[in-house]
């Protein structure tokens, strides 16, 4: 029996290798978005204590010196040194976010077939626009347990001339527990680990010669012309820092996070009471500035988007200048190279500006973002238009293609002719070797359609992909419409 692939794409599918064996059937598990999940169930409180330490620190805080700004609360809730979501010491046994046992799932932890094509991706951006002398920087934002990237990595190793060029693989990790978990997969549980200037260093499992190195900044990536960056981030916009604010009779006031503690506080308006009424008892709670803040004057000018809607009374918006920095440092690497790509995957809007979309999600339920700080995991929807925009005007060297949907990016790229080989290769097994495979078929089948499913439950749909690119004459990427072209070797 032959597996064979028919597509554009067959060159570089058959290079992949057939299943790996920890295939899972995740169907009862829920994205980061929380499509799937309904009830708020946070535990109401203690009244005479906290329900985390962070709780404690941030009601202080606010105590001592009055509200503070959503992107302030959200960055110490996932990061905060004092036990954020992302940064806290995880006991011994206590697992990680992902998966079953933890918070929510996501693609490449779903499906090998992700990564793969992520990583077939960066080949074919390579394959067009390969340099002499080059050296690769394969960037990863936000890695989770490593699983993108050794699968995305296992898929690059198959097209020797690039590997080769490659210098190493950059991780951009602010979780030293998530770190250990990369460490890991991608260097082996007995590798040492070394201390480097701003960051920490191993030798790569697979390929001795490439070190993976993590920094807890972008900005800490070498970058000089002869550096070609390819850069993935998925599911690490929606982490980064919102401010919100609110168009009222006296132009856009900033939403702030009170304590509930400080009683009478409120002011319960449209786009507040939305994300009050998701809990409960919720410790922390919304609250309109009575006055302009610094946000609140800065950022709603920054595009016409929030300008057309000062037309609209208690229109709220969104906006993440971590993320904006963020798309203006990628772009600007990409475009001073005039070489490499940036690809983000993340669920998020097209072209509105999301509002109200902040959210928690604790053990696969959707809770408020305003309790248990630290434990639950918050984020939000991200503005594609705004880092598409952002992306271009931060350097004339570049093109920004999408954001296209997660069914169509997947599909041209050949998520399905790549299932339907592995699962051919499953069947070849199960004729030498017996009816083995059948979890291992269902999980591909399943996970194939959790990826593509436009259904509820499915990420097709809510999940996008933007592609950052040198400027060059009109053709677009693979998966934004483009053909593989170029030689492989
Ligand atoms: N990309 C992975 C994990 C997504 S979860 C996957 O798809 O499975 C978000 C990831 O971003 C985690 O690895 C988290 O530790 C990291 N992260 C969140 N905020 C961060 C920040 N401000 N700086 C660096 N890493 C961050």
């Amino acid at each position: 029996m032959k597996c064979r692939i028919k597509s554009q794409l067959k060159l570089l599918s058959t290079h992949l290798r057939p299943p790996k064996p920890y295939l899972h059937p995740y169907s009862a598990v829920t994205s980061r978005h929380g499509i799937h999940t309904t009830t708020p169930t946070p535990e109401a409180p203690d009244k005479a204590s906290y329900s985390t330490s962070l709780a404690r620190y941030l009601t202080e805080a606010i105590e001592a010196t009055g509200p503070i700004s959503l992107a302030a609360y959200m960055r110490q809730c996932l990061v905060s040194d004092l036990g954020g979501y992302y940064t806290a010491e995880r006991q011994v046994g206590a697992g990680d976010q992902f998966g079953q046992k933890g918070d929510f799932i996501t693609s490449p932890e779903i499906s090998q077939v992700f990564g793969e094509l992520i990583g077939i991706w960066v080949v074919s951006e390579w394959m067009r626009q390969r340099r002499s002398g080059e050296k690769i920087q394969i960037i990863e934002l936000g890695p989770g347990r490593g699983t993108l990237m050794s699968d995305l990595w296992r898929t690059v190793l198959r097209f020797k001339t690039m590997a080769d060029s490659v210098e190493a693989i950059y991780l951009v990790e602010a979780s030293p527990s998530l770190r250990g978990a990369q460490k890991a997969l991608l260097c082996g549980p007995e590798t040492k680990i070394r201390e480097i200037e701003n960051g920490f260093s191993c030798q790569s499992k697979v390929s001795p010669k490439i070190n993976i190195i993590w920094y807890e900044d972008f900005s800490f990536i070498p970058q000089d012309k002869d550096r070609t960056p390819y850069i993935i981030a998925h599911e690490f916009f929606d982490a980064l820092p919102i401010h919100a604010f609110t168009n009222t009779d006296n132009g856009w006031r900033e939403l702030l996070v009170d304590a509930s503690s400080r009683k009478g506080q409120f002011v319960a308006k449209n786009g507040v009471s939305k994300l009050e009424t998701r809990s409960n008892t919720p410790e922390f709670a919304l609250t309109l500035a009575n006055a302009p803040t610094p946000h609140s004057i800065l950022l709603p000018p920054l595009s016409q988007r929030y300008k057309d809607l000062e037309k609209l009374k208690d229109a709220t918006i969104e906006i993440s200048p971590e993320s904006l920095g963020l798309m203006e440092k990628i772009s600007q690497k990409i475009g001073e190279a005039g070489a490499g790509a940036a690809l983000i995957i993340d669920y998020g809007t097209s072209d509105t500006v999301p509002a109200n979309s902040l959210h928690g999600i604790l053990k696969h339920k959707i809770c408020s973002p305003f309790s248990r700080p630290g434990e639950v995991d918050v984020s939000a929807d991200v503005d594609f238009t705004a880092l598409a925009e952002q992306a271009i005007k931060a350097s004339k060297k570049v093109e920004v293609h999408g954001p296209v949907k997660q069914s169509a990016f997947l599909g041209m790229l050949g998520i399905k002719e790549r299932t339907e080989f592995l699962i051919c290769e499953l069947k070849k097994q199960n004729n030498r070797w017996g009816d083995g495979n059948k979890d291992k078929e269902k999980a591909l089948r399943s996970g194939h359609d959790r990826l593509v499913g436009e259904h509820a439950g499915g990420m097709g749909a809510i999940y996008k992909a933007l592609a950052v690119v040198p400027v060059r004459d009109g053709r677009r990427p693979v998966g934004f419409g483009g053909e593989v072209t170029g030689d492989q070797d």
